[in-house]
């Protein structure tokens, strides 16, 4: 077996060099699904793995725009339109100096297995911009938005290709997105999701990726009868799904003690309450301050400058920043303070050696793909709102929020469970996610 994982990756390695994320992701995927495919006579032998990793289409443009001081300035913009067999490809924009493409194949293909996961009809795809808008003004973010969608939105369409948000793309960014798409088109569609409420936008969509983080664990949990009620919990990042994960987690009963950003991380010992996250949300949504603000407001909590928030004593962790920021290093001291879940509101946020210490110590490990999948699962409900043009009440969306993340948590049983009872929930959600969208190229042919 290892000598078939072996030849395929060498071979994905030849064709990708020079994109060691995207690599990384592929790696992860294939070790548990080439085992299955070997198994099974209906995928094997069909080059279907190796066909999931080579993307329908990369679209790769130049994003001129002036900046407030009338300089010229070229971003980069791209979109990976990764596989479309089992509906219209769906997957958010990153804007962010790290922004490449191995970066973008990365978050594609795990998105690919992700939206399969959801039970929804959305085929995956990524996009982005090596754009920071950091300290930019509201004028130049809106001049970038408006150049990178005068590309893009050849591409898109409500049933070609539905971007939505992540790192560095929220409410203001899509706003400025879908006004110029609608300007180029002329036409009212639900192009993009994470609008606002009075154009289109779904209740909860902004909470869903951090809830939905939340109640896979709490699923999770339940497996050993237990609960979030008293647990300390520790949260890395403090935008969006960072926020909401917090808000689910204090709503559920147990005290947050930390969150962080680029610069470092915040410990709060006495729990940061709901008061104290209104005051990071405006912080950081109206006021796009740092983390490190939080401190001169809240004196008894202490900042820790260019580190992360993994040696602080927990019982759950919920890492919701970015990709590998928690490695070998940080899994031991998790492990040694007592950890025992870990639900990933991140994107592949453990490096491959930390995700085998978690699942050797048999804790409750789940993968970005299957824990933050209530994101993009709520996304997929904006659109049939937007299509059947009626807006559902908060607890409507929350209810199939609920079931959803429920039904990922069983499907990462049924095909993760092992005979000593030990849920593997990265074997799960990838052979899950494997399963529906193989089926689906299969019976399509080789296109
Ligand atoms: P935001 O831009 O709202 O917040 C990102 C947070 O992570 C910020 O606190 C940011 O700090 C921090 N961060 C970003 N890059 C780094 C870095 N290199 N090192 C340390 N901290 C960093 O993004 P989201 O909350 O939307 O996304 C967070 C993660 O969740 C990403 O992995 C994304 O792919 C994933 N995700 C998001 C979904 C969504 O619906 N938004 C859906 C599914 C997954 P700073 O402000 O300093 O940059």
């Amino acid at each position: 077996m290892e000598s078939i994982i072996k030849g395929f990756m060498d071979l994905v390695k030849q064709r990708n060099q020079h994109e060691p994320e995207f690599l990384q992701a592929v790696e992860e995927v294939a070790e548990t699904v080439i085992p299955y495919i070997v198994d099974h006579d209906i995928y094997y032998g069909k080059n279907i793995l190796l066909r999931m990793v080579e993307p329908e289409r990369v679209l790769m443009f130049r994003v001129p725009w002036i900046d407030d001081t009338g300089e010229i300035v070229v971003n980069r913009g791209f979109r990976i339109e990764m596989n479309s067999a089992i509906g219209p490809y769906k997957g958010g924009l990153r804007f962010h100096p790290t922004v490449n493409l191995s970066i973008l194949k990365f978050l594609a293909f795990e998105q690919v297995l992700k939206n399969a996961l959801t039970t929804l009809p959305m085929g995956g795809g990524k996009g982005g911009s090596d754009f920071d808008p950091k300290e930019k003004s509201d004028g130049e973010i809106m001049r970038f938005c408006q150049s990178f969608m005068s590309e893009l939105f050849r591409h898109i369409g409500p049933n070609t290709d539905i971007p939505a948000g992540d790192i560095g793309v929220g409410g203001r960014e899509i706003g400025y997105l879908f006004g110029m798409y609608k300007k180029l088109r002329n036409e009212f569609t639900g192009v993009l999701t994470g609008k606002g409420m009075s154009w289109g936008g779904s209740l909860i969509r902004p909470e869903a990726t951090g809830y939905g983080t939340v109640y896979f664990a709490q699923s999770m949990l339940e497996t050993r009868n237990d609960s979030f009620e008293g647990k300390v919990v520790t949260i890395s990042g403090s935008g969006n799904v960072a926020q909401y994960a917090a808000e689910k987690t204090i709503q559920l009963g147990a005290k947050v003690v930390t969150l962080s950003d680029s610069g470092g991380y915040i410990y709060d010992e006495e729990g940061i309450n709901t008061e104290k996250l209104e005051f990071v949300m405006d912080l950081k949504n109206n006021k796009r301050g740092r983390i490190s603000e939080y401190v001169s407001k809240y004196p008894n909590a202490k900042y820790v400058a260019g580190e992360r928030p993994w040696g602080v004593k927990c019982d759950i962790a919920l890492p919701c920043a970015t990709q590998n920021e928690v490695n070998l290093d940080d899994a031991k001291k998790l492990l040694a303070n007592g950890c025992f879940v870990i639900s990933e509101g991140a994107n592949m946020p453990s490096e491959p050696e930390a995700v085998h210490a978690f699942q050797d110590a048999k804790i409750l490990y789940a993968p970005g793909k299957a824990s933050n999948a209530g994101g993009v699962a709520t996304s997929g409900l904006e659109m049939s709102q937007n299509s059947l043009r009626i807006v559902w009440t908060r607890e409507e969306v929350d209810q199939r929020l609920r079931k959803i993340m429920s039904n990922i948590h069983k499907n990462c049983i049924k095909y993760g469970k092992q005979d000593n009872g030990y849920v593997d929930y990265v074997r799960g959600a990838n052979i899950a996610g494997f399963v529906k969208v193989a089926d689906a190229m299969l019976a399509q042919g080789v296109v």
